[in-house]
């Protein structure tokens, strides 16, 4: 029996025993390709030596410091190199240990400035209905997921919540898709409009939507209508990066695609690679200035903050993205993976859409390619699909997305950006054979 309380409580995953590059090794000796980072989170592979390096020389100097007392070398070498990073606008790091805990801190944070600047009647957020953002009870709240909110609703916040931009199931075909982008950003007009500008602290979203919709971009120029809806009616834009930030995209930041700048930006799974648990929200001057030169002090805080060895590691896997070319890389075997992905599964019975950015991709899967009807949610398919992935060596991240209130499937994919074209064959291969095995035959 195992003392863990594991998500699925009646379901004991292998144990892992080692890493190494683009695998994983089990205690049985069994190996999985890694395909999607666990959850995006292995950008660097497994078990990179600068990172371990850098590891270690921190747990030798100093693992942990409290940060009411002490700041640290890492936490401030890491803390500029984001700034860097960052569009101009954006020269502070606030360093906390996950993406809900970033998600939290961005939301905290847009509300206190408004307070700050004399505006307390904000007290309103505007999200998407296919979105994930965390699962402590502020982030759950501006999340769309349906399911993961149901036992908790009565506890979370008021948010209102508009349609993503989902081309592949939303586009009219009398319209194009800039056309489309335009019409389902100024959705974003209309709520404002309707629950009075005044009232909302600001709007947010993952510019690629990971778990609950598979690796979805927008059409060119939503961004753009979205920024400039929030200028016009003065509130914050809020991105979580959470997933598809820290160069997973093929740029650093994936706004960058988009050719905006967000108020604040959270970017958490790929920061350290794994190798330390972090997360950061990177904050705009005017809203860090008007709470230095306000009260002079954000209300939060967590005793992990800025925690010395997450921080370390955290450096050493930008400055490996950075030494290594890795980012360029995310965007060259992105388009690899993506063509193959196409040449494999293009005329696939089940297949009904392949899309995404750099590396990170997706496959939505349909019941029927004309009617794009989902498979029945009972079937439970993503659990089959991950369970007979890993039965034949490969990991990947097959979710149960939502549709218009229904769920559908998709399969993620967000390799270690370290991948090769031996790599991309055999995940093709293995997701082929595993279709294959999960899916009706016609
Ligand atoms: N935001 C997004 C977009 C995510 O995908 C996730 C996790 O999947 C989170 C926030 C929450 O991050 P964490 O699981 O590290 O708390």
């Amino acid at each position: 029996m195992s003392h863990v309380f594991h998500r699925h409580c009646h379901h004991l995953p292998p144990t892992i025993a080692s890493g190494n590059g683009m695998y994983l090794i089990d205690t049985q000796g069994n190996e999985y390709l890694d395909a999607c980072g666990g959850a995006a989170v292995s950008c660097l592979g497994h078990n990179h030596l600068a990172v371990l390096d850098a590891i270690h020389r921190q747990l030798d100097a100093i693992p942990y410091a409290h940060t009411g007392f002490f700041t640290s070398e890492s936490s401030e070498a890491l803390a500029k190199m984001l700034a860097d990073l960052a569009p101009p606008s954006i020269n502070h790091a606030y360093l906390v240990s996950g993406g809900s805990e970033a998600m939290e801190t961005a939301l905290k944070l847009a509300r206190q400035y408004w307070v700050e600047v004399g505006e307390p009647q904000r007290q309103h957020f505007i999200a998407r209905r296919q979105s994930y953002h965390g699962n402590t009870l502020g982030a759950l709240s501006v999340g769309g997921n349906a399911w993961r909110r149901a036992p908790f609703a009565p506890l979370l916040m008021d948010t209102s919540l508009i349609a993503p931009c989902y081309a592949y199931r939303d586009q009219r075909p009398d319209e194009t898709a800039y056309e489309y982008g335009q019409r389902v950003a100024n959705e974003l007009e209309a709520m404002l409009l309707e629950k009075g500008p005044e009232t909302v602290i600001g709007f947010i979203a993952e510019p690629v939507v990971g778990a609950t919709a598979g690796a979805l971009t927008a059409e060119a120029g939503y961004f753009s209508r979205i920024r400039a809806i929030c200028d016009q009616y003065n509130i914050l834009l809020i991105l979580d990066e959470v997933m598809c930030g820290t160069g997973r995209t093929g740029r650093f930041f994936a706004f960058e695609h988009e050719g905006i700048v967000p108020d604040i930006v959270a970017i958490a799974k790929g920061l350290a690679a794994g190798y330390q648990p972090i997360g950061a929200t990177l904050v705009s001057d005017r809203l860090y200035e008007a709470i230095a030169s306000g009260s002079g002090f954000f209300q939060h805080g967590h005793t992990f903050m800025a925690h010395p060895t997450a921080c370390a590691a955290a450096l050493a896997t930008l400055t490996t993205l950075e030494q290594e070319g890795l980012v360029d890389a995310a965007e060259q075997q992105g388009k690899a993976l993506k063509s193959a992905l196409h040449h494999q599964f293009d005329s696939h019975p089940f297949v009904g859409d392949i899309r995404g950015r750099g590396l990170f991709l997706a496959l939505e899967l349909v019941a029927d390619k004309t009617s794009k009807r989902p498979f029945s949610p009972e079937l439970t398919l993503h659990q089959t699909i991950k369970k007979t992935a890993m039965h034949n060596g490969l990991m990947c991240y097959p979710m149960g997305g939502t549709i218009d209130g229904r769920q559908g499937h998709h399969i993620l994919l967000a390799p270690p950006y370290i991948i090769e074209s031996t790599h991309i064959a055999a995940i093709t291969d293995k997701l082929a054979l595993t279709l294959e095995m999960c899916l009706p035959h016609q």
